[in-house]
C-alpha cells in the first residue's frame, strides 16, 4: 500500500496587506517533512502514525504552513501544489492532506479545491482524504473531489491531531472495504463573526454538540465550518459536511439539521465591538489581576499586520502600569533594539510601518521611550494544548521597558495562543496585573486560565470583526449579517 501524506495550510486574509512568500510557509519538502512534524499534535502528525501503523509505503512531499495573510502568489501556490502532484502522479493508494481550506491565490479563490481537482484527476481510483481547519470555506470542489472531509471541532484549535486521527481511519477503513464513505455537503448565507465563533460559547458550542452527537449515533464524521469571512470569496461562510457509512440520506438528514440550527441562531454569531478608549478606561476600574486586554482587530493568526499601535498607545494614553503587551511585529525596530543592547535605554518609533488600503489608513507608528530589558532568538517548543511539541519561531524578540509597559517586539508574526511566548523570555503573565494580546480566540488555549477578566478592546486592523469596514466584493449575496434578513 502506498500512501502520500502531505501539509499545505493558508488562511488567506483578503483584505491583508501581509505578502506571502515562499519562505513564509517553512516549506519541509520530503523527508524533512517527517522530521519537522512527526510526534506532534498536527493532522499531518497523526496521519504519519496511522500509515506507519498500517505498514503502508509513505511518500511526503512537503509540510508547509504559513501565517495567515494576503493572497498567495500563484508561483507560491504551484510549488507546492506541483510537489504534492508529482507525489501522487508517481501512484498511490491513499491521499492524506493536511489542508487549510480558506486558501486564496492572485488567481484562484479556492486553492484547495483547485489542488483536489488535479489530484481526482491524477489517482482517479485512489481514496482521499482531507483534514480542514474550522475556518474553511468549503466549496463543491473541495468536496466533489475528496472521499473524506473532516475539520476541527474546537475554537481554539485543540484538536487537529483526532481530526487527522478521524480522517485516517475512515480512509484506512475505506481501503480495507470495511466501510463505504458517502460524502454532502451544505451552507447557509451567514458570515458569522470570528470573535462569536469560540467553540465554548453559544450558539457555536451547540452545533458542536450536535454534530458530535451524531457521530456517537453512528456517522463516521459530521464538521460544521464557521468560515472565514476576511476571506471575499464567492463561497465564504459556514458550512457543514457530513460523512456516513454507504448512507446518503441519512448523511443529508445530519447536514441538515446542523444548517438549520446555525441559521435558526444567526443572530448569536454577529459581533458588537467596544471602542480601545472605553475598553481600557473601564479595565482600569477592574480591581484584580490579571485583566487581559484583548487587541482584536490586529491579529496576525487571521493576517493582521500585528503592528497598529491604536490599543497599545491608548493603554500607554491612560498610564496603565504593569503591562505585558505581546506583542509588535516590526524587524526594523528589533534591529536598532538589539545593535543598543540590554540595558541601554532607548527612543524609536514603533509599528505602524504597514499601510492597509482595505481601510483606508496609512502606517501609524508610536513614539515611545524605554529600557532594553532582554534579547532572545524567539525559538520555543509549545507545550500547551495548542499545536503541542511544535517548535516555533518569533524570530530575534526584544522586550523593550516603557516602566509601565513591557512590550515584545518580533520578527516573525506569531499569535499569542501558548504562556511560552512570554515565559521563554523569563515574563511570568500570571503576576502581570494587565496582559494585553493581538489574538481573537486562540489565546484563550494558554492564557484563559490565568486571567480574572477579559476585556475586548476593537482598535483598527484587517481582522476587524467591524464588517462595515470592510468592502465585500465577491461573496454571494444576500449574506447575513450584510444584508439583514
Ligand atoms: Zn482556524
Amino acid at each position: 500500500m502506498r500512501v502520500v501524506v502531505a501539509m499545505m495550510k493558508h488562511e488567506t486574509n483578503t483584505f491583508s496587506p501581509v505578502a506571502t512568500p515562499l519562505e513564509r510557509f517553512e516549506p519541509a519538502w520530503g523527508g524533512a517533512a517527517v522530521a519537522a512534524y512527526r510526534g506532534t499534535g498536527t493532522a499531518f502528525g497523526a496521519f504519519l502514525d496511522l500509515a506507519e501503523r498500517e505498514g503502508a509505503e509513505i511518500e511526503t512531499p512537503v509540510a508547509a504552513e504559513a501565517w495567515p495573510s494576503g493572497p498567495v502568489p500563484d508561483g507560491v501556490y504551484g510549488a507546492l501544489a506541483d510537489a504534492i502532484c508529482a507525489a501522487v502522479a508517481r501512484g498511490c493508494d491513499a491521499v492524506l492532506l493536511d489542508l487549510h481550506g480558506a486558501m486564496v491565490t492572485e488567481s484562484l479563490e479556492d486553492g484547495e479545491g483547485e489542488l483536489l481537482a488535479r489530484l481526482r484527476a491524477l489517482a482517479p481510483d485512489a481514496v482521499i482524504g482531507v483534514a480542514l481547519d474550522f475556518h474553511g470555506n468549503l466549496s463543491e470542489k473541495i468536496v466533489g473531489n475528496a472521499d473524506v472531509v473532516a475539520g476541527y471541532k474546537t475554537y481554539p484549535h485543540i484538536d487537529l491531531h483526532r481530526t487527522g486521527e478521524q480522517v485516517g481511519g475512515i480512509v484506512f477503513a475505506a481501503l480495507k472495504g470495511a466501510v463505504k464513505p458517502v460524502m454532502v455537503w451544505g451552507n447557509r448565507p451567514m458570515l458569522p463573526h470570528v470573535m462569536r465563533q469560540a467553540t465554548e460559547d453559544a450558539p457555536m458550542r451547540g452545533l458542536i454538540a450536535e454534530a458530535a452527537a451524531q457521530e456517537r449515533a453512528g456517522a463516521l464524521a459530521v464538521s460544521v465550518f464557521a468560515g472565514f469571512p476576511h476571506a471575499d470569496i464567492h463561497d465564504a461562510g459556514l458550512s457543514v459536511v457530513a460523512v456516513t457509512d454507504g448512507d446518503a440520506e441519512r448523511a443529508r438528514g445530519c447536514r441538515d439539521r446542523l444548517l438549520d440550527q446555525a441559521w435558526q441562531h444567526r443572530g448569536g454569531f454577529v459581533y458588537r465591538g467596544e471602542a480601545a478608549a472605553a475598553a481600557i478606561a473601564r479595565a482600569r476600574q477592574l480591581g484584580d489581576g490579571p485583566v487581559l486586554l484583548l487587541d482584536h482587530s490586529d491579529n496576525c493568526g487571521s493576517g493582521g499586520t500585528q503592528d497598529d499601535m491604536t490599543v497599545l498607545s491608548e493603554i500607554l494614553a491612560q498610564g496603565l502600569e504593569d503591562v505585558v503587551a505581546f506583542a509588535v511585529h516590526d524587524p526594523a525596530a528589533v534591529a536598532s533594539l538589539v545593535e543598543a543592547g540590554v540595558g541601554a535605554r532607548i527612543s524609536l518609533d514603533l509599528g505602524g510601518r504597514t499601510p492597509m488600503p482595505a481601510l483606508g489608513l496609512p502606517g501609524r507608528p508610536l513614539a515611545v521611550s524605554g529600557t532594553v530589558r532582554t534579547i532572545t532568538d524567539g525559538t520555543f517548543t509549545i507545550r500547551g494544548p495548542m499545536y503541542t511539541g511544535v517548535r516555533v519561531s518569533m524570530g530575534r524578540t526584544v522586550v523593550l521597558d516603557t516602566g509601565g509597559v513591557e512590550i515584545v517586539v518580533i520578527e516573525r508574526h506569531h499569535e499569542p495562543w501558548d504562556t511560552g511566548c512570554l515565559t521563554s523570555l523569563g515574563i511570568d503573565p500570571a503576576l502581570k496585573r494587565f496582559i494585553m494580546l493581538k489574538s481573537r480566540v486562540h489565546f484563550r488555549a494558554g492564557f484563559q486560565p490565568l486571567v480574572r477578566h477579559i476585556v475586548e478592546c476593537a482598535g483598527n486592523g484587517v481582522t476587524t470583526s467591524d464588517y462595515a469596514k470592510l468592502t465585500f466584493t465577491r461573496v454571494r449575496r444576500p449574506i447575513y449579517p450584510l444584508d439583514e434578513a
